[in-house]
């Protein structure tokens, strides 16, 4: 078991899948569900047939945390890139996992391209979008077979900007019948619910292992989320990715996916997450691995890279420096953290406070591992350090930064290295 997921347990509400699954990619494993702390993964928006701009954006997300990294695989092109970016990321030393998201002719590119389907760890089914009548059941049985064949889990991912149709009218129908029939909103729940529970335990009918399947039920509003997934999580005990899906752009996104998932997972509800920023043009796609875990984080259910506490400043604050400050540490920290998780192990937990002035200052930063103390107005320009509540050191002029970076590496290495431990 990777010990990217395993240090940490989940919290004491935490549902419990019946069997974690296995995503692995050689001697990297990945567990999803049973007793593993929750997984944070990403997907890529390049495009997949661009073999070097895809290799490049999974090995910026692996940097960043990502613990699963998924990609399309939406036409020929695309099915054949994906051995190749494999290869790419294992000469790079990138080993994450990788998880192919199938839609409409997933069945024809998983049957044609073996090797993509070899290199691929997890498949995501979409039963919504496996096709229509008749061939529907054959297609999503030919996708299920090759999981089989190769080995591999399936992530069963309903959404409802896709859901499968006939399933709708069925239910729809069976609700016409009801002597009180449920509300719009409930008949698409069931629906969700409905085609997620039933794809799967038609997957095990086919052969596959229980412990191959995670379900999802993706919808874009925050209160059906949260209804949506409780009722999943009470009708069956597969492993549950958890996403608002289409969660928008900029601080709505960040605010209705951190809305809807930290209900859930506060009572246990999900075992691997993906948050679904829309990029700012231009933007870091990383930035939703980086969301994903400072929601994990700030619960207490997982820890990832050391947390910088900082005030917000106020009237009292003279100048911008101590919002660069906390900004600059904070980047500093999270750019180590590759190296630092094997060198120094457990500095994930550790706590730096970045504050403006004396009046909470001192304060915070003695609760804190390492603290700064910014002047504030008619304060004198100096800023003492705390470490473990104790004053060392008292900044001044132009270096704070630079300073402070020092006295934060050093105290690094003094604590988390391994001969330390
Ligand atoms: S610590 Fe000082 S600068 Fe920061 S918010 Fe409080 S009063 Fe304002």
């Amino acid at each position: 078991m990777s010990s990217m997921n395993t240090a940490i347990p989940s919290g004491p509400n935490a549902r419990r899948s019946s069997c974690g699954v296995l995503v692995a990619h050689g001697e990297r494993k990945v567990w999803v569900g049973g007793a593993a702390p929750v997984v944070v993964q990403s997907m890529t928006n390049t495009d997949t047939a661009d073999a070097v701009a895809t290799a490049i954006q999974i090995k910026e997300l692996a940097r960043a945390g990502s613990e699963l990294v998924r990609l399309t695989v939406d036409r020929p092109e695309s099915a054949a890139a994906v051995p190749y970016i494999r290869d790419q990321l294992d000469k790079m030393g990138v080993d994450v996992p990788l998880v192919g998201d199938f839609h409409y002719n997933g069945h024809t590119l998983l049957t044609e391209y073996p090797d993509c389907a070899q290199a691929l760890s997890k498949y995501r089914i979409n039963p919504g979008n496996v096709g229509k009548g008749a061939k529907r059941d054959t297609q999503f049985a030919q996708m299920i077979e090759v999981a089989i064949k190769y080995d591999k889990p399936v992530r069963i991912g309903v959404n409802w900007g896709s859901l499968d149709q006939a399933l709708l009218a069925r239910i729809m129908d069976e609700n016409a019948a009801r002597a009180n029939p449920w509300t719009a909103q409930a008949v698409m729940y069931e629906a969700l619910v409905t085609s997620a529970i039933e794809n799967a335990v038609r997957a095990e009918e086919l052969g596959m292992g229980r412990d191959k399947i995670i379900l999802s039920c993706k919808v874009s509003g925050v209160q059906d989320l949260i209804a949506v997934y409780r009722e999943l999580a009470k009708r069956c005990d597969y492993a549950l990715h958890l996403g608002l899906t289409e969660a928008g752009m900029g601080s709505k996104g960040i605010v209705a996916s951190t809305a809807a998932l930290s209900v859930l997972l506060q009572e246990g509800i999900g075992d691997t997450i993906r948050i679904s920023l829309t990029p700012e043009p231009g933007g870091d796609r990383s930035k939703e691995v980086v969301v994903g875990q400072e929601i994990l984080q700030t619960m207490g259910l997982r820890k990832f890279t050391p947390m910088v506490i900082a005030c917000p400043g106020c009237g009292r604050t003279t100048s911008t420096v101590f919002q660069e400050l906390a900004d600059d540490i904070q980047t500093y920290l999270r750019e180590q953290m590759p190296e630092w998780k094997k060198t120094y192990p457990g500095v994930e937990a550790m706590n730096v406070a970045v504050m403006g002035c004396i009046v909470n200052g001192p304060g915070e930063s003695k609760h804190a591992n390492i603290g700064i103390s910014l002047p504030g107005t008619g304060e004198s320009p100096a800023a003492p350090v705390f470490v473990d509540g104790e004053k060392v050191a008292t900044l001044r002029g132009e270096n704070i930064v630079q300073e402070f970076q020092t006295i934060v590496l050093d105290y690094v290495r003094k604590n988390y290295s391994k001969q330390a431990a």
